[in-house]
């Protein structure tokens, strides 16, 4: 059992790392967590779109703005 664990643990470390999207950090995957929401355009919801945040789920400030982070950010229209 010993040796499954220190074999799993390895591999934990060496293949699952995430780059978190709010500070860009690149963290072993035990500190990022991933958020799933709709995904919104322009203020429009896409129908069955969704877009996944990841962040480190030990900085508060991560955590935070992961809520409110897109990548789709509303642009700007001239008018
Ligand atoms: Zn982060």
């Amino acid at each position: 059992m010993f040796g499954i664990r220190r074999w799993w643990r390895r591999r934990r470390r060496s293949y699952l790392r995430w780059q978190c999207d709010i500070c860009g950090k690149v963290r072993d995957d035990t500190y990022v967590s991933v958020i799933t929401k709709p995904l919104i355009i322009d203020d429009v919801g896409v129908v069955g779109g969704t877009e996944n945040i990841k962040y480190c789920n030990d900085n508060p400030d991560c955590t935070q703005k992961a809520k409110a982070f897109t990548r789709f950010a509303p642009t700007k229209r001239k008018e």
